[in-house]
């Protein structure tokens, strides 16, 4: 027996300009961002962005060595 998943969302936006678009869409034909699955508001999640994420953190630390580099 398949599970019933319940899709009640005809359409999902795009989070960054708000385009409607398919509900298994993975990309927004108008903008190009990369969509996830929409939430409860019916907006497509962002996938997560571990290049800018790992970029923060390695220039936090960075900036925290050479503090640390600069004063002790
Ligand atoms: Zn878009």
């Amino acid at each position: 027996m398949a599970a019933k998943l319940a899709k009640n969302l005809e359409s999902k936006k795009c989070p960054e300009c708000l385009t409607y678009l398919a509900p298994d869409a993975k990309e927004c034909f108008s903008c190009g961002a990369r969509v996830k699955d929409a939430d409860k508001t019916g907006i497509a999640k962002r996938p997560f962005n571990w290049k800018s994420y790992l970029f923060s953190l390695l220039s936090a630390a960075a900036l925290g060595l050479y503090l640390w580099w600069a004063f002790f």
